[in-house]
């Protein structure tokens, strides 16, 4: 059964990933800094393909120890889903910096590293799968949330770069690029927003968590072994 890591699996977009790559036959170990209990109930009902692994990823420092823990207690990792992310808002001019640093480490410096420590492996077993949560308003642009869109457009510029470092070996690196998904980070949303956003989307609708999992469930198979370096919108046709 190959292993794939998915951050910030405990609930929201990456509890969904979480779940669809089990049922696609993945062991996956979800990682957090708390457990929650719908993460309780998928381990409970799936007790040898799903796993915790506690943990803050945005202490930079102890990255490589995580990629050392994850090998010797699951052994070697197939694929990673860097999922984990904070979605600060704030109007650029009134942003305290450590707002700013702390969107950049845990969105952009906490996923670069870790797929460091763990692509190497992958290099090593010359198969692997990387898939980056990107959004669309990397490509969009949002008002109140411009820093948070640069964290998500830097991880487009890593996967096409990275897709051409590593493609040789056969790793693929691919990102997504969901639209507003209803979860723990959008909850304060305005529902006039909400509504908007369905107006404006071709199909009328939002996507949900599952679609996105869907999508990454895709980009972590077999099926999708000759894509690499692209990124796929989940939005219901709002960029269209
Ligand atoms: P969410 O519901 O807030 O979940 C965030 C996840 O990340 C949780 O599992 C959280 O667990 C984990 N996390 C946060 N800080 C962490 C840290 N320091 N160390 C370890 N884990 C941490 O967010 P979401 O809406 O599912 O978003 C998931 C990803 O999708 C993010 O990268 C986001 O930018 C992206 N995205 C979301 C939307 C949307 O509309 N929801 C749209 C486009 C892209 P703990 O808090 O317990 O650590």
């Amino acid at each position: 059964m190959h292993n794939v890591v998915v951050t910030g699996g405990s609930r929201g977009l990456g509890l969904a990933i979480a779940k669809m790559a089990v049922g696609s036959g993945f062991r996956v170990i979800a990682i957090a800094r708390t457990m929650t209990e719908e993460l309780a109930a998928a381990m409970a009902a799936n007790p040898d393909a799903m796993a915790f692994q506690a943990w803050d990823l945005a202490e930079i420092g102890g990255l490589a120890a995580l990629a050392r823990q994850l090998r010797d207690t699951f052994g070697p990792i197939f694929g990673l889903v860097n999922n984990a992310g904070i979605g600060t808002a704030g109007i650029l001019s009134t942003m305290p910096d450590a707002k700013i640093e702390q969107l950049i480490r845990l969105n952009v410096t906490s996923p670069l590293t870790l797929t460091k420590y763990l692509v190497r492996p992958m290099l090593a077993a010359q198969a692997g799968r990387v898939v980056n949560v990107s959004s669309i308003v990397a490509s969009t642009g949002y008002s109140g949330l411009s820093v948070y869109s640069a964290t998500k457009a830097s991880l487009i510029g890593f996967t096409k770069s990275l897709a051409r470092e590593v493609g040789q070996v056969g790793v693929t690196v691919n990102a997504v690029a969901p639209g507003f998904v209803e979860t723990d980070m959008t909850h304060g949303m305005d529902p006039g927003a909400w509504a908007q956003i369905i107006r404006r989307s071709a199909l009328r609708r939002m996507a949900t968590a599952d679609d996105v999992a869907a999508a990454v469930g895709f980009l972590l198979s077999d099926n999708a072994r000759n894509i690499t370096g692209t990124v796929v919108t989940i939005d219901a046709g709002n960029t269209a």
